[in-house]
């Protein structure tokens, strides 16, 4: 961050204070009625404030549901004016601003696709300058903090301080079981860098599936984040987009009633570093588990030599020696020759069974 931000605290914009901030709404607006009905069930949740719903949608296929367009804006004008809730859309460049505005959207949001290019940002900044609007700005798609914090920057400088950014998780090569990997350490840096900054976790988006939902709720609670963006549908089985990961009202209602708030600062602060540390963890085991699969590999490699050439498998000479290197590094590592070893064997009974496979495989 170049300069520090200036951002106008949520609770002088926002007409009702609430902790947490829920956002609720579908994926996409696909009709009037899917979105009236939706509406009506979110709007009777006590805690839910704002409505959402996609109108142009980024996807990943040409051919897709792209988004009903601009005749969702005036169903959104609808719900407004029959629930009181606020509504938000996704915009993705200038002409949508506009439209927003012309319709009396209440928030903007900048969607993941989006957020990584700045001269696109430049230019919604630019179409909204002047208009006082609130705009939330999810994390990019991609693990990069600098990139999320460049287009939150951006905008603040160019006037805009209603901002809240929404963590809806990462694109990550490892498999995991969710959607968006979460790496909750990128949002607690930002929170860490930028403390007046609102931050919203998207569980939906993270997860992927309905069933995480509720834990990734409560995480986000736990670690202090503002608020929610739930995506919400009156019937998730006929939805046109993120079907697997969207929930009734009726689940909504129930998910929110079973969230523990938690006191602040002394759970909090314990809480956000433990999960710092956790994140460490995964990350450290998931390069642990790929440098293992990449050795078998190597392993593999060196079996099938020994098979064109005719030797054994077993190397005694070599396996001794190794293990004598690796005991004396794992030392001076602050490691115990005990650990050392039984983890030596057991990576060496694995490699021999290897070799004993490759050596069979063609065989038979
Ligand atoms: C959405 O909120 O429906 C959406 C498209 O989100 P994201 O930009 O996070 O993928
Ligand atoms: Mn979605």
């Amino acid at each position: 961050m170049t300069t520090p931000l200036h951002i106008t605290p949520l609770e002088e914009w926002l007409p009702v204070a609430v902790h947490p901030l829920v956002i609720a709404g579908p994926c996409s607006a696909e009709s009037e009625e899917q979105v009236m009905e939706t509406a009506c069930g979110v709007a009777s949740i006590p805690q839910v404030k704002i409505f959402r719903a996609g109108i142009w949608k980024p996807r990943t296929q040409p051919g897709a549901f792209e988004g009903v367009g601009t005749k969702g804006l005036k169903w959104l004008q609808r719900v407004k004016e029959e629930t009181g809730l606020l509504v938000t859309v996704e915009v993705a460049n200038p002409r949508h601003v506009q439209q927003a505005l012309d319709h009396g959207i209440d928030i903007l949001w900048i969607g993941a696709r989006t957020v990584v290019n700045p001269f696109t940002i430049q230019e919604i900044g630019e179409a909204i300058e002047g208009r006082d609007i609130p705009v939330m700005i999810k994390n990019p798609l991609n693990p990069d903090l600098k990139t999320w914090m460049g287009a939150i920057e951006r905008l603040n400088r160019m006037g805009i301080h209603k901002l809240i950014a929404v963590h809806r998780g990462f694109s990550f090569f490892n498999r995991s079981p969710y959607r968006n990997a979460p790496m909750w350490e990128i949002p607690i840096e930002l929170k860490r860098l930028c403390p007046e900054l609102p931050i919203i976790v998207d569980p939906s988006h993270i997860c992927g599936k309905r069933d995480l939902i509720p834990e990734t709720m409560q995480k986000a609670l736990d670690l202090e984040m503002n608020g929610l963006m739930i995506e919400t549908h009156f019937d998730p089985s006929v939805a046109l987009t993120d079907k697997n990961q969207q929930i009734t009202p009726a689940r909504l209602r129930e998910n929110l009633a079973n969230l523990i708030l938690r006191r602040e600062s002394v759970n909090g602060e314990f809480s956000q570093k433990l999960e710092e540390l956790r994140s460490e963890i995964d990350k450290l085991d998931e390069e642990l588990i790929d440098i293992l699969a990449r050795r078998m590999k190597v392993v593999e490699e060196i079996g099938a030599y020994k098979k064109v050439n005719s030797i054994t498998i077993l190397q005694l000479k070599r396996w001794r020696q190794l293990t004598r290197d690796r005991i004396e590094a794992g030392i001076k590592m602050g490691l115990s020759r005990e650990f050392i070893l039984k983890l030596l064997e057991s990576v060496h009974e694995e490699g021999i069974q290897r070799q004993i496979d490759v050596m069979n495989r063609d065989e038979s």
